[in-house]
């Protein structure tokens, strides 16, 4: 059995997140011809019995008849996902892989599961899938005993779940409020939520980004919500966002915003999101409420931003690449607390029109070099745009705008590497934070995280649990401080 870590290795083996493309070798069978219908069949029947595993996970090795060609196959879906889903996603996994064919080697990776075949063992003879008997027809004379037991027990079934549904539905009122947090993703229906965004009136616009406009929604339980239009142009996406959606709610972080639920049976793709009641972070940085933020607040909304990253990186089953970290894509909640938006959407930009920049899904001046220029994706993407926040943070300044209150103008990143270099740090630091001695040492340290961060070769950045590490030890040292200075009292209050 392949374990996760290993999922996620073979995932990081080819150097990106998730994609939608097989990946192909580069060598072909000389017997092409018989290879292919071979091959294909062969990945088709791991494709089905895959999801029908106890941990849906299958290796599994075939010869060819005539002896000339063995091929070895593992597929594998997440573990926390149900067999439809895993059947989807492994559907549209075959999708990509046999295109690989005839080559001899070949992947395929999607959000929840991911396919490997080779000509060459990738692992052992003894630790393959028996999946004959995950490939067998039902005998037809034995259908009608079959039909009348499943009859049998679904009634059975039905009249449990029935009295099962009246206990809980007593109970679920009693929790109401607790409720909310077990809810699973919910398949809306279009007329609900045109009813709750007022007909996607203008009076319900909270914002609008590059996918659409965003509608803060009232349900017919009164319950807020913020939805999302997606104005996906390429059918594909169409097509995965069902699965993807499922996914992406299964995701749970306090610094990650929940996706509740979604829509795609009308015109437009609905995202139906947990409502921010304080918008987004570029806000508090550069808008309407610019300079409110204390520097506990802002160190706090960092800390949060980078274990939220941390989290779709390395906590979930399979290593999510945010590629689009920005500030406005931070929504804060009543607490001030940072959560992570759009993880998992870079995937449905159109290919032939990015919003902003160009094939790539991300923003200029938040973007890593390797990925702007060659389009190399790793999580250091995450981290790069990660560091670029956090400066933006520290400053109050957008980072692409140059600093025009100096002669020598500079971007934000360059500005704050000079005056790190300088020891003026001070001066990149927001004119509205007042800060005192320690403050002004800890927002070096933080500067100097943010800078780490930004660093090329991607090697030598962090990945995002080291900044969370480093963030905690930085989080530590201002709690030993506490004892001394009454102005970090107050402020741990909370925590
Ligand atoms: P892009 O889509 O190009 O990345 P963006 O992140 O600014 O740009 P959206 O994510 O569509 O665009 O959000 C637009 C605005 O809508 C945000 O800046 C925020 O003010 C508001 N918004 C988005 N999601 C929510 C939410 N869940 N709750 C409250 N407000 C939200």
């Amino acid at each position: 059995m392949l374990s996760f870590s290993l999922f996620r290795s073979v995932i990081e083996d080819v150097g990106i997140g998730i994609t939608s493309a097989g990946i192909c070798g580069n060598q072909s069978t000389s017997e092409s011809s018989t290879f292919n219908k071979f091959m294909e069949g062969f990945l088709s029947d791991i494709r089905v019995a895959t999801p029908k595993t106890s941990d849906f996970y299958v290796s599994s090795i075939r010869t060819h008849s005539t002896g000339n060609v063995t091929l070895y196959a593992i597929a594998q879906c997440i573990e926390n996902t149900t067999q439809t889903i895993c059947q989807d996603c492994l559907n549209m996994a075959y999708n990509n892989i046999k295109d690989c064919v005839p080559n001899t080697e070949g992947r395929a990776i999607e959000m929840g599961c991911f396919m490997r075949y080779s000509g060459t063992p990738f692992f052992k003879d003894n630790q393959t899938t028996n999946i004959r008997q995950f490939l067998k027809e039902v005998d037809s004379s034995k259908v009608g005993i079959l039909v009348a037991v499943i009859v049998g027990v679904g009634m059975i079934f039905l009249i449990i779940s029935i009295s099962l549904w009246f206990r809980l539905r007593k109970r679920s009122k009693a929790h109401k409020e607790d409720s909310s947090d077990l809810q699973a993703a919910v398949n809306f229906s279009y007329k609900d939520i045109q009813l709750a965004t007022g007909n996607f009136s203008e009076e319900h616009i909270i914002g609008k980004g590059g996918f659409g406009e965003v509608y803060k929604a009232i349900l017919h339980d009164k319950n807020v919500v913020a939805v999302k239009k997606l104005l996906v142009r390429h059918g594909r996406a169409r097509v995965e966002f069902d699965n993807e959606v499922k996914l992406m709610s299964n995701i749970r972080h306090r610094n990650l915003v929940r996706v509740l639920g979604w829509s795609s049976e009308g015109p437009e793709l609905l995202l139906v999101l947990e409502y921010m009641p304080n918008g987004s972070l570029d806000r508090f940085l550069w808008g309407e409420a610019r300079g409110s933020l204390t520097w506990k607040q802002r160190f706090e909304i960092i800390f949060g931003i980078a274990r939220g990253l941390a989290h779709l990186h390395h906590e979930f089953h399979i290593k999510i690449i945010h590629r689009d970290i920005k500030s406005a894509n931070i929504l804060i909640d009543e607490y001030f607390q940072p959560k992570i938006a759009d993880f998992g959407l870079a995937r449905f930009h159109s290919e032939d029109e990015s919003h902003v920049s160009t094939k790539f899904a991300g923003t200029l001046g938040y973007t890593a070099p390797e990925y702007a220029t060659h389009g190399h994706l790793s999580e250091k993407v995450d981290t790069y745009s990660f560091g670029v926040v956090a400066l933006e943070i520290i400053s109050g300044r957008r980072c692409n705008d140059m600093n025009s209150h100096r002669s020598d103008m500079y971007y934000l990143l360059e500005d704050a590497w000079r005056s790190y270099e300088n020891n003026m740090h001070l001066k990149v630091v927001d004119e509205n934070l007042d800060l005192n001695e320690s403050e002004q040492e800890h927002v070096k340290k933080i500067m100097e995280i943010a800078l780490t961060c930004t660093q090329s070769p991607v090697g030598i950045r962090p990945t995002m649990s080291e900044v969370v590490l480093m963030l905690s030890n930085e989080r530590s040292l201002v709690r030993r401080m506490v004892g001394n200075k009454s102005t970090f009292i107050t402020l741990d209050k909370k925590d």
